[in-house]
């Protein structure tokens, strides 16, 4: 690997930087293929999205450039086993509990091991939380953290002491272990980008600093309903531009407001709707990520068919509501314009992206999205 030069790494400017950072990986990767994984695990029925265009014009024009599958069959699971089975490619994982890892290898775990990814080609940004981070690797023997994804969560950058640390840099101070452990993330990944040689521990904190200023800009005006999933596209935008990432996953939730509130729940439907709208423009605004770039959006399941006694949507009912969702798949090989009413499974994204992007999800038990290229 061609290691960045030393001098330019430690006595550029910012800007200079992450200019070094982004064209020597762009270098060494003529044309590599991409994903970006949106899962809206809020659980979110296709009636207030495709059933209801105006909720979603973005998810409508990226459907337009794509393959939408129509009857997705869910694993309804609970929010965080139906997420996860997303990024297992397996229905019902074992000894699952909420807030706690699975022992199902995730599709960065295939990626990273079959492919020889580095750390940072692989991010999952989430709205929050550890359940969310918890999809990032799995505790599967031949697998598991070595081959997992860096994870940013609304909480670990954007809380108060987060931001102490960040205004208070270079003074000595004891650090949260969570807010250590995102540092280690980022050495990790600077050290990646750096070649064999390290920088030293003064060029690393400036690094550092620029970094997660970078990763968060313009996330402290999102505020109010919805703003955590915002803060997670927010950061999942600047991540492209940062890093790069070979593939990128978005885990939102906030959908998920709509257990006491319907129009609090279509309210998070349109602002998620308007930041994927911004993480899609993004993408195509970079030529050479978007001939390289496929993007899989969908919920993890949908809700109830009825609305509950407090004039909300739960979701338990077993309809068609709740069991079948919409997948939207988009990308330079993938065909235009297209619908598939043949039943798939949430799961089948596993296999198929790890199958477009080269790796073999050998515990996954999804299939290959038919008709997606022909
Ligand atoms: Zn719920």
């Amino acid at each position: 690997m061609q290691s960045l030069d030393r001098r330019t790494f430690l006595g550029g400017s910012a800007a200079g930087l992450a200019t070094a950072l982004t064209s020597s990986a762009a270098a060494l990767q003529p044309k590599p293929k991409r994903a970006i994984l949106v899962a809206l695990a809020g659980g979110i029925r296709t009636r207030e999205t495709f059933g209801s265009p105006a909720n979603v014009p973005n998810l409508l024009r990226i459907a337009e450039q794509g393959v939408v599958y129509s009857r997705t069959r869910a694993s309804n699971l609970g929010h965080f086993g139906a997420t996860l089975s997303i990024f297992t490619g397996i229905a019902e994982p074992r000894g699952i509990r909420d807030n706690t890892r699975g022992t199902d290898p995730t599709l960065f775990e295939y990626l990273r091991k079959d492919l020889g990814w580095a750390a940072n080609d692989v991010w999952v940004s989430t709205s929050g939380g550890v359940q969310e981070a918890n999809v990032s690797y799995s505790l599967h023997p031949e697998y598991g953290q070595a081959f997992g994804a860096n994870t940013l969560d609304g909480d670990g950058i954007f809380n108060a002491e987060f931001k102490q640390i960040l205004e208070a840099y270079g003074r000595p101070r004891v650090m949260e272990a969570r807010e250590g452990e995102l540092l280690d993330q980022m050495r990790g990944a600077i050290g990646a980008a750096g070649g064999a040689e390290r920088p030293d521990s003064e060029a690393l904190a400036r690094v550092e600093r620029f970094l997660l200023d970078e990763l968060r800009r313009g996330t402290q005006d999102l505020t109010g309903l919805g703003a955590s999933d915002a803060k997670a596209f927010r950061v999942a935008r600047n991540l492209l531009a940062v890093f790069r990432p070979r593939l990128l996953g978005v885990v939102a939730r906030d959908a998920d407001v709509a257990h006491r509130s319907f129009n609090d729940y279509v309210q998070v439907i349109r602002r998620n709707d308007a930041m994927l709208g911004e993480l899609f423009d993004a993408l195509q605004a970079d030529p050479d990520l978007a001939e390289s770039t496929a993007l899989f959006i969908l919920p993890e399941f949908g809700r109830d068919a009825d609305l509950n006694s407090r004039r909300g949507l739960d979701h338990g009912d077993g309809s068609d509501d709740l069991r079948q969702v919409s997948l939207v798949c988009c990308g330079p090989d993938f065909r235009r314009g297209a619908t598939v009413q043949e039943e798939v499974r949430t799961i089948d994204v596993c296999n198929t992206l790890c199958d477009h992007l080269g790796a073999n999800p050998r515990y996954a038990r999804g299939k290959r999205l038919p008709r997606l290229m022909t």
